[in-house]
């Protein structure tokens, strides 16, 4: 039985993060399948988990390994604006606003008032009370 499986997986890419995560994902399609009965999310757990199988038994490496290595790239990404995110609100000297020109954060110190903030990349100026 091992033997067989090594030589089905010989030369295959196997799993990875993405692979586990979309395991997941399935696992909680099929969670939330068992309460709500509705084609459409069940297709929808289908479609993960064949592109899951696929993944494990694709011999294109490289393709999977970039895939995988972007899929990185985005949890990365997501994890520095939450740690950003959590910064902010436990900074109790500052005050935060993001410009509606740019969307470029700025820090203005509080307790100062009413204020005219200018945005240092588009220079738009925004009066909030600081
Ligand atoms: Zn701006």
């Amino acid at each position: 039985m091992k033997k067989w499986l090594q030589n089905i997986m010989a030369g295959r890419y196997g799993s990875d993060e993405l692979g586990f995560t979309l395991l997941l994902i399935y696992l909680g399609i099929c969670i939330f399948g068992i309460f709500c009965d509705l084609p459409l999310v069940q297709l929808l757990g289908l479609a993960i988990i064949l592109w899951a199988f696929f993944r494990i038994l694709s011999r294109n490496i490289p393709a999977r390994q970039a895939e995988n290595a972007a899929y990185r790239r985005f949890l990365s990404k997501c994890s520095a604006a939450r740690q950003a995110r959590r910064s902010r609100r436990q900074d109790r000297e500052h005050r935060y606003y993001r410009c509606r020109g740019c969307g470029a954060i700025m820090r203005v110190p509080r307790g100062a008032g009413k204020i005219e903030i200018t945005c240092p990349k588009c220079g738009r100026k925004i009066t909030k009370k600081a």
